[in-house]
């Protein structure tokens, strides 16, 4: 439920409000700029508009959304911007770019990556180490190793790193190496982790399943929300559909649609997006035109060696010349890279 007061209304009248509400058991997230906005949660229960019955000061309230409502639009007018370590801000006029590899594989290969993106201007290195394969037999990733090898090399660089956690043993080795915690799409409905990373004071990016819905995504990201951490990035990295033409299918669309419904920032990945290295370049400037906020990228040194997605890997010229690119978007639709 979200409660928007008076333009006018008093902090004795939003006392009240808030009150009643916490007296039924239920919790209360206060936003907004120019009215007060009150976003009312309980977890496997849902607030009922006549808790506040009676009471003054109230302009509107609504059950907005079945799934969701902290993560909405409606519960928050303006954009999040979401701090993520060394003055980056996702979210606000600044695009921003996270590159490296799918995995992180070894300690040179991982700092002559960095070495690129940073040089090409990225501000976050990527890499996995915690790896969900489709295959038990592929490259599962270094773990500890691999985390402690992405910090170094982004440390190195002045990057700032983001990495996977497939499930909740492994979010305190993530949150001492790790700027932002990534859920993989295979995890999106995790709700073990997802609310882990509730908890969690560091920001978290969260895939959009390959067969989720608009609707699906933004409940599983108010499960994050709704246990205590409102620093929240969506990810849109492509869908399932009948396409075999590319690895998944980019769903463009869902940049705009969920930027309408939320006011979270959108993050694109048009290399798991596509799946093919000739066809990320143009979905990135397409994905910057349609709004994302950031891009995510992989970047290879040596893209036919790679462990993992080696075909959709960026080579560090290509990499260069998409920054040149999106630059040009972005200044395009005014923002700035
Ligand atoms: C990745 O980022 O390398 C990855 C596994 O992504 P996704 O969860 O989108 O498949
Ligand atoms: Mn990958």
């Amino acid at each position: 439920m979200i409660v928007v007061m008076e333009p006018n209304a008093s902090e004795g009248q939003v006392a009240d409000v808030v009150n009643a509400i916490t007296r039924a058991g239920f919790n209360v997230r206060r936003s907004g700029m120019d009215r007060v906005v009150l976003g009312v949660y309980g977890v496997g229960q849902a607030p009922e508009p006549e808790l506040i019955a009676g009471l003054s000061g109230i302009a509107e309230v609504s059950v907005a959304g079945p799934h969701y409502r902290l993560v909405s639009r409606a519960f928050q007018p303006e954009d999040s911007r979401i701090e993520l370590g060394n003055g980056v801000v996702v979210g606000g006029e600044q695009v921003v770019v996270m590159a490296g590899p799918c995995s992180v594989e070894d300690e040179e290969t991982v700092n002559r990556i960095a070495e690129a993106v940073a040089k090409a201007g990225a501000h976050i290195l990527r890499g996995g180490a915690y790896k969900p394969r489709t295959s038990p037999y592929a490259f599962q990733g270094l773990g500890e190793e691999g985390l402690y090898l992405l910090r170094q090399a982004a440390d190195a660089h002045g990057l700032l790193t983001i990495s996977e956690v497939m499930e909740p043993s492994q979010i305190p080795l993530a949150e001492h190496y790790c700027n932002v915690l990534q859920i993989g799409a295979r995890n999106m409905q995790n709700f073990t982790l997802l609310r882990e990373l509730g908890r969690s004071r560091r920001p978290v990016m969260l895939k959009r399943g390959p067969a989720a819905t608009l609707d699906e995504w933004l409940a599983a990201a108010e499960y994050i929300a709704s246990c205590g951490n409102p620093n929240i990035l969506l990810c849109e990295r492509g869908i399932r559909t009948f396409e075999t033409a590319t690895r998944n299918t980019f769903d463009l669309s869902a940049i705009p649609v969920a930027k309408s419904r939320s006011h979270l920032p959108v993050v694109a990945d048009p290399s798991h997006g596509t799946g093919v290295r000739e066809h990320v370049l143009p979905m990135a400037r397409a994905a910057i035109a349609a709004g994302a906020d950031a891009i995510m990228v992989e970047v290879h040194v040596e893209p036919e060696k790679a462990l993992s997605d080696g075909a959709q890997s960026l080579t560090p010229p290509m990499f260069q010349r998409m920054m040149a690119e999106i630059r040009d978007v972005a200044a395009a639709v005014n923002r700035g890279l």
